[in-house]
């Protein structure tokens, strides 16, 4: 390869013709190595694509044996070419033979070529092929040789992605892009959603890839820079609590990124080349990124992902493109794919689009994940290559149940899913028949089954599941999807758009629950604690500050003007604790009433009970308030003293184990003896079996998530509850031992027909 002949632009320009030229794929691709072996005055070029089964395949060669095509193979990570996938990095060799990897390929011929120059082909970080030129002289090609192929390469990861070369490919020997593809992470969230993926901040699809005068281009280029480096530079100087700590320290990264001048110049020598500005941002990022892949230091890999975002909005500044364009070109079956995610972000998705949400990062309880929940959306969480795998538009099965995701599924798989989505489909509606049917058990005792929410997303839910209420209104939601604290009459809109939409049914607010997994970025006062479970949270922290708590009351107090108002304090451990908040209540009314507010028609104040010390003075307790609400979840995890968020513990104890079966028959008889009205609104309400225990053991009011409304009423309508009644007179207080009191209750349900 002497001098190149006419250079890269000249090459691209070429290439920009033969792609529009209407002309059968391998036709294409034989013209493809055919120009740029001449362009490059190289005597061989050849391309190498790779297939699902690991091994790149020869698709196309100037100078080798033309025989060789669709027969020539390496694995990945054999030969030259096997290496350069592997790598993602070129290799440019003078004498090919004498490199350790090279391995003879005899059908080719290519023995009497000494020089080799072989680059990845890559799109979004990963290889899709290799391209390679070779000569017969020994010699090392020129940096500008290097990055001319490397540019002529990504035109080919454009063929491979949108499909061009799928033609070409055999059975069982498809490319390795469109390989089906599964993934393990864990349930966030249950449901199965099938539909099409939408990469959350997508990486946006570059398809102007040749420039027209890249002075012009570069130009183009500066300017985006310059209003990036503005936008971040205004965001840093807001004063907003938002940016404070860590995500200043984000942003701080990005301006310097930003400055990169080794970033900017590998930009502007890919435009000079013939690129778009749009198309250099791509390749150099798609480099990068694959070179970023075999990095282990997580600090580098994270540095990573904030240069692959501030590329994103490089991207977007030069295509003049707003978020609003993604909602609009949304397919209707979306299923979002997002390294991680705010829970607002999730929010401006149209909901009726919406089939399924995929993270690579997150946790149970994070923010999008509880907001997903509430939207009733299947999640999979922790779902590690999911964005680096996916393709817009690919199709998508999550499975929220095993926490699995499957990306362009078999047929096979896809209709076994389909087949799962019909059949809860049908379950759904036998659940909506049930709505309108007294919630009772079959021998007639009515118990109300209500649903928890937290969020104004989870309103329409309350008409759709046919629960008979709320039992429990998180109200430290509405502050933890925010950014900074709500103001009052945030608040209080909130809490009057829920009386709204609940039409007179009851509606349970509790105070803010924060404190413990729930924290607010931008409260300032928490420390940090050994074990914050036991810590400053729920009414602790708000009787320690009143404001809050007042602030709060009051916004209450307004909402339910002429209404009845139903308020409990989560955590409580003493009862003066009830007397305190009590105080606060009732100097909010008086100063309320001596501005003539509108107050609500009656004030019904009730305590959590999630706190063992309760259990031992419960006459006092019952006697106390107007109303219990049994905090199973939390309760649980002080009776069994096992962390409700440690997994590895997740499954050791069981909520059905007689002993804590036992405490909950003492807090139902302490109820009906002191006539409050008690109920529970941890996860246990929400499982048919345990609903069945609970009922059995004296509750008659449970508050569950709304999708768990219908199976649990099919549970109560077959209940006959005499029998099960009996069932624990023999079996609670009868020494522990022998069956579990879960395979107990199961078979008390298989015996009867009754559905769990
Ligand atoms: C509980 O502890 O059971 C409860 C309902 O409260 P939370 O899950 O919000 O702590
Ligand atoms: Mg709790």
């Amino acid at each position: 390869m002497r001098d190149t002949a006419g250079g890269p632009r000249v090459l691209l320009k070429r290439l920009r013709e033969l792609m529009q030229e209407p002309l059968e794929p391998q036709e294409r691709l034989d013209r493809i190595v055919r120009d740029i072996a001449s362009n490059m005055v190289a005597e061989v070029c050849s391309l190498y694509v790779l297939r699902a089964d690991s091994v790149l395949e020869l698709y196309a060669t100037e100078g080798l044996n033309p025989k060789a095509v669709h027969l020539a193979q390496l694995r990945l990570g054999q030969g030259l070419v096997g290496t350069i996938a592997a790598s993602a990095r070129p290799l440019n060799l003078s004498n090919a033979q004498e490199h350790p990897a090279f391995q003879y390929l005899p059908e080719t011929g290519e023995e009497i070529y000494h020089s080799f120059l072989g680059v990845p082909v890559l799109r979004a970080g990963r290889t899709l092929g290799v391209l390679v030129v070779q000569n017969k002289t020994m010699r090392q090609y020129r940096e500008d040789e290097i990055e001319a192929l490397e540019t002529t390469a990504m035109v080919i990861a454009e063929m491979i992605a949108t499909g061009d070369l799928a033609r070409l490919t055999r059975p069982g020997l498809e490319l390795d892009l469109t390989r089906p593809a599964s993934f393990t992470g864990l349930s966030f969230n249950e449901g199965v959603g099938l539909g099409h993926v939408v990469l959350h901040e997508p990486r946006i699809v570059v398809t102007n890839l040749f420039n027209e005068d890249s002075e012009e281009e570069v130009r183009r280029l500066d300017r985006s820079l310059g209003s990036l480096r503005l936008s971040i530079d205004d965001m840093l100087e807001r004063r907003d609590v938002a940016f404070e700590g860590e995500h200043r320290e984000v942003l701080e990264a990005y301006r310097m990124f930003a400055n990169d001048r080794g970033w900017v110049r590998r930009l502007e020598e890919a435009i000079r080349n013939g690129l778009t500005a749009e198309a250099a941002v791509e390749k150099v990022q798609s480099d990068m990124r694959a070179r970023m892949l075999h990095m282990t230091d997580p600090y580098l890999r994270e540095r990573m992902s904030d240069f692959d975002d501030l590329a994103n909005r490089l991207l977007r500044q030069l295509m003049g493109r707003g978020p609003e364009d993604v909602a609009a070109s949304l397919p209707k079956d979306a299923i979002i794919v997002a390294r991680s995610m705010g829970a607002a972000e999730l929010l401006d998705y149209p909901r009726d689009k919406l089939r399924g949400l995929v993270l690579e990062d997150g946790t149970a309880t994070s923010h999008v994940v509880i907001v997903a929940r509430a939207m009733g959306i299947p999640v999979a969480g922790q779902v590690k290559g999911a964005v680096s795998m996916a393709e817009n538009g690919d199709a998508i099965i999550v499975d929220g149940e095993e926490g699995t995701i499957h990306l362009r599924p078999q047929s096979d798989l896809e209709a076994a899913y389909a087949e799962k989505v019909r059949f809860r489909a049908r379950r759904q509606e036998i659940y909506r028949e049930l709505r309108n049917k007294p919630s009772a058990t079959k021998d007639g005792v009515a118990v109300d089954l209500l649903m928890n929410a937290g969020l104004a997303v989870d309103l329409p839910q309350l008409s759709e599941s046919g629960a008979a209420g709320i039992g429990l209104f998180r109200t430290e939601l509405q502050f933890m999807v925010a950014s900074t604290f709500p103001r009052a009459e945030a608040q209080e809109r909130l809490y009057r758009d829920v009386l709204d939409a609940a039409r007179g049914k009851p509606v349970t607010f509790r105070t803010i629950d924060i404190g413990g997994d729930k924290v607010l970025p931008y409260f300032k006062g928490v420390v940090q604690e050994e074990n914050p479970a036991l810590g400053w949270r729920a009414i602790r922290l708000t009787l320690d500050r009143p404001g809050l708590l007042r602030t709060q009351i009051r916004a209450l107090l307004k909402a339910c003007g002429g209404r009845e108002l139903k308020l409990m304090l989560p955590m409580v451990t003493e009862l003066s604790e009830i007397t305190q908040a009590r105080e606060i209540i009732d100097r909010e009314v008086r100063h309320l009433s001596r501005f003539a507010h509108h107050l609500p028609t009656s004030l019904k104040l009730g305590a959590m009970l999630e706190v063992p010390s309760l259990l031992f003075q419960l006459d006092e307790l019952m006697k106390a308030v107007d109303f219990v609400s049994v905090g199973s979840n939390d309760l649980f995890q002080f009776i069994m003293a096992v962390d409700r968020g440690n997994t590895q513990l997740a499954d050791r104890f069981d909520t059905l184990s007689a002993p804590f079966l036992r405490v909950l028959k003492t807090i139902a008889d302490a109820g009906a003896r002191n006539h409050t009205p008690v109920t529970l609104c941890g996860e246990l309400a929400g499982k048919p079996i345990s609903a069945m225990a609970l009922i059995g053991l004296g509750f008659r009011s449970i508050s569950m998530s709304p999708a768990s409304i219908g199976p649990v009423k099919a549970m109560l309508t077959e209940l006959p509850l005499q029998e099960l009644e009996d069932f624990f007179k023999d079996n609670l207080m009868a020494p522990v031992q022998g069956t579990p009191m879960r395979a107990l209750l199961q078979a008390f349900a298989d015996d009867r027909s009754i559905p769990l």
